[in-house]
């Protein structure tokens, strides 16, 4: 049963020559057509997989193939893929075919990562549940009433129902961590600027980093290294060579300072939540951690704050979809204003629409310096704040989430109760720092619970380091939904 190993695993298998990349293909296609229900992919590329699964098994016929060569692999429908539709879950774009790979994509693709579709997500990547998507809403694999978390919805649900071993997101204010939480898995948001946001449906493009939802730390390290790196087509992509996360992947937690934020463990967050996060750091403890009161008194800012960067930054990246150069066109258009409002106003859905008008709003002048200026003045405090607690410790750490995964619909007639979902994770974002969530537990309903680390800025390599040290000593990254065991 392949889909039981680690993606570290299978491309161990695949160099040994035990397994063929095509026949691990087949596997988790036909996995891919018994799970449709889960509704987590939008585009899957069986031929064009076969394609790549082939000439990956030519390199591991031959000298020292590259590390990730026949892995299958998905890619959030975010990420431009050449030949492919690129949809970012928009009716908008439900037409476009990329003519270009992303960054991310051509280096996983040079890593010998075979792509094998791509997955569903919240319309431009903006929601906390996956229901925002034109091809409709993620189940997710714990409790198909329940939704898997957003926006990288569709790739976290496919990576716990092991119908592929791992899987790209983006994060700009939790969609990474917050699906990873919902479903059990290690989802990684790098440091702004480590991954090339080059060939990304931009969101928020001061927010916006691609990572890894994997099965396990090891796992994430492995992705990340392939996907990360100094691209010159990025200007906000950054220079610097840095070590693989993998190396550093068993190195020793002794002496390791944990900050806990008295600020993520107040009435906000539920008791079974609380509990599984305390035992986790209790299992730190004793592999040599030590702990740390720390505080980030700016965090109840950091939703405010976000809603009001981030659809500032999204009005103007979507005044790109206009119905002229590419993507959906209303039908006979009488001018051209009429053909760009209703080829907006049919193309985008309800949550995108509010987005832009808020961010609209809040650049327009008169109220530029209230909300945009004040808003860029709190994230600046928020950054402070994670500088000042990285004074007294080496990583901060936190649940990802308030809760487990609720209900489909449980939450879509009240957008700030869907914003607060990202109260202790979209501060990491506004401050540019990475960020890993990790599975540390199970409610009394069976729901998985996530737990967030925080790193300073390029700290990536110590937080996968002390996630697979703990993973080393208990088994909930192991663990898999019934049904999809
Ligand atoms: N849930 C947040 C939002 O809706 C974050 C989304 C994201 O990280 N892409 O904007």
């Amino acid at each position: 049963m392949p889909h039981r190993h680690s993606l570290t695993e299978l491309a161990a298998m695949l160099r040994a020559r035990e397994i063929s990349a095509v026949e691990l293909l087949d596997h988790f296609l036909a996995r891919i057509e018994a799970a449709g229900e889960l509704n987590a992919f939008i585009t899957v590329d069986a031929e064009g997989a076969r394609a790549q699964a082939r000439a990956a098994d030519d390199m591991l016929a031959g000298d020292d193939p590259p590390p990730l060569a026949g892995v299958p692999i998905a890619h959030k429908d975010i990420f431009c893929t050449r030949g492919l539709k690129t949809s970012c879950g928009s009716r908008i774009l439900d037409n476009f075919i990329a003519p270009y790979d992303a960054t991310v994509v051509e280096r996983l693709a040079a890593a010998g990562a075979v792509t094998l579709g791509k997955t569903n997500m919240d319309e431009f990547a903006m929601g906390s549940s996956n229901e925002t998507s034109w091809y409709g809403p993620v189940k997710n694999p714990w409790d198909a009433a329940r939704v898997p978390g957003g926006s990288s919805g569709g790739s976290a649900a496919a990576v716990a129902a092991r119908l592929v071993p791992g899987a790209t997101g983006t994060d700009t204010g939790g969609s990474i961590r917050q699906p990873a939480a919902f479903c059990a898995l290690t989802g990684l948001k790098p440091s702004y600027g480590r991954v090339s946001r080059y060939g990304i449906v931009a969101f928020a493009s001061s927010l916006d980093q691609a990572g890894p939802l994997a099965q396990s730390a090891a796992d994430a390290a492995l992705l990340l290294d392939a996907m990360a790196g100094f691209d010159s087509r990025d200007s906000t992509s950054l220079e610097n060579q840095l070590p693989p996360t993998r190396a550093s992947l068993e190195d020793g937690l002794r002496g390791l300072r944990i900050g806990l934020p008295k600020e993520f463990f107040d009435a906000g967050v539920d008791a079974t939540v609380a509990a599984a996060v305390e035992a986790a750091v209790a299992a730190l403890c004793k592999l040599g951690a030590t702990t740390v009161e720390v505080s980030l008194p700016n965090m109840a800012a950091g939703i405010p704050c976000y809603y009001v960067i981030a659809p500032a930054e999204a009005s103007s990246n979507l005044a790109r979809f206009d119905g002229v150069r590419y993507g959906y066109r209303c039908d006979d258009p009488v001018d051209l204003a009429d053909l760009y409002e209703r080829s907006r106003a049919e193309g985008f859905g309800a949550e995108v629409k509010r987005r832009i008008m808020i961010g609209t709003y809040a650049l327009s002048s008169g109220y530029y310096d209230a909300y945009y200026l004040k808003a860029q003045k709190i994230r600046r405090l928020i950054a402070s704040d994670f500088d000042t607690a990285f004074e007294q410790c080496d990583i901060v750490l936190g649940p990802t989430t308030p809760t487990t995964a609720f209900a489909l619909g449980e939450k879509t007639d009240d957008p700030v109760s869907m914003y607060l979902n990202d109260i202790y994770t979209n501060t990491v974002n506004l401050a540019g720092l990475p960020g890993v969530s990790l599975p540390v537990g199970f409610d009394a309903a069976g729901l998985p619970i996530g737990m967030q680390l925080i790193g300073p800025y390029l700290g990536e390599a110590r937080l996968l380091n002390v996630a697979h040290r703990y993973q080393g000593v208990t088994d909930y990254h192991r663990q898999l939904p019934g049904m999809f065991a």
